[in-house]
């Protein structure tokens, strides 16, 4: 019998009521794959999940800990889903194109993971802010950051890279490694404990298939299985989402957390308007809210048309939608963070008269 402990399950103080606990480890639209003490089996939800479209983070996801009704013969039923430890979202939207209210609902694409491994690679794409950004829904997830630097073989010098992470971000380690010839890789050794659970954070290309597979030690990601039951004998390729190293730690790689390593935002919003965020900078006051201030360089813009309203509303409701998405979930800047920072500037320029210096 296998003990779930392995998987990392801590034992509930709910009342299990016959029910069994499990780990899911792959979810393919309604049909899940769940590690029980009695062996892998597929289970299906309850359908009280389905009732209410704003309890999508009562979804189960890929790590999650649930409870079954076991059923010898067929799907299993997921009555339940236990608390999370950690967890990553991304913004899911729904009734967008049709016109609808919009609403944005959350979407847990992995939960109850230890460790984030954050992957950037030593090469022209080294990126410093992309790194911060990361480590902030790195920090909002619940799980520890580790920050990965990829392909060293690449890279002529590395050292300033990493001293440049070292010395903005102490706090947190870093580690400089290659796939290819194996650097750095016995130092992963310390995450990868027996229980431990790892997600992998980064642009798509930074390397994270193949950190897995050097992990599984060439075990292949994508296994084929032969469908029993069906006449054809058709194949499916099925892609495991969990993966039990042979450490005994596992990793989650879900479709949905590589989403969550294309998404910036920020960066692309700011790129695009950078003639608006040039007018910010101009206006008298340096908490303008560019609606009714004098001196704003916004309005006065929009004035004499060198600013035209349409531009000026495309870039307020991508902002805005922006904001809403960081709100509900746990992408990119720490809003809180960045409040706190403007409402530090706004009470500095309150004391100096409410002017920039
Ligand atoms: P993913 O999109 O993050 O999963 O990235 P992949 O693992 O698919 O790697 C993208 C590309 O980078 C592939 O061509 C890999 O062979 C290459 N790559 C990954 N790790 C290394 C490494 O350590 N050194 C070098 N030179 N190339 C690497
Ligand atoms: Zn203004």
């Amino acid at each position: 019998m296998m003990n779930l402990k392995a998987y990392g399950y801590i034992e509930t103080e709910e009342n299990l009521d016959g029910l069994l606990p499990g780990r899911i480890t792959e979810s393919q639209r309604e049909r899940f794959t769940v590690m029980t003490e009695l062996g892998e089996v597929t289970a299906l939800l309850k359908g009280s999940f389905y009732y209410h479209a704003d309890m999508r983070t009562d979804f189960p996801c890929v790590g999650d800990f649930v409870l079954l009704r076991y059923s010898e013969s067929g799907d299993s039923l997921i009555i339940k889903v236990l608390p999370r430890r950690s967890k990553f979202s991304r913004a899911d939207y729904t009734g967008h194109a049709a016109g609808y209210a919009k609403t944005v609902l959350e979407q847990v694409v992995a939960a109850n993971f230890d460790t984030v491994f954050i992957l950037t690679s030593l090469n022209q794409d080294f990126n410093l802010n992309r790194i911060l950004r990361y480590l902030t829904q790195a920090r909002q997830s619940g799980g520890q950051p580790v920050i990965i630097l990829t392909k060293a073989d690449l890279a002529a010098d590395y050292f300033p890279m990493l001293a440049a992470v070292q010395e903005s971000i102490p706090d947190v380690p870093v580690h400089v490694i290659s796939s290819h010839s194996g650097l750095g890789l016995n130092e992963l050794a310390y995450y990868l404990i027996p229980g431990q659970t790892v997600v992998f954070l980064g642009m798509s290309g930074v390397g994270k298939s193949s950190l897995l597979n050097v992990l599984l030690e060439k075990h292949v990601m994508k296994v084929q299985e032969i469908r029993e039951g069906d006449s054809r004998g058709r194949h499916t390729t099925t892609h495991r989402q969990l993966f039990m190293l042979p450490s005994g730690a596992m990793v989650i790689d879900t479709p949905g957390m590589r989403e969550l390593g294309l998404f910036d935002a920020e960066e692309g919003i700011s790129a695009s308007f950078t003639d608006i965020e040039e007018l910010f900078s101009q206006c008298r006051f340096s908490d303008c809210r560019h609606q009714t201030e004098p001196g704003c360089a916004v309005l006065s813009a929009l004035n004499s048309g060198s600013l035209t309203r349409e531009r000026w509303e495309q870039y307020q409701s991508q902002q805005q939608e922006n904001r809403f998405v960081q709100h509900r979930s746990s992408y990119l800047i720490d809003k809180r963070a960045k409040d706190k920072t403007n409402a530090m500037w706004s009470k500095q320029a309150k004391k100096n008269g409410g002017r920039k210096q």
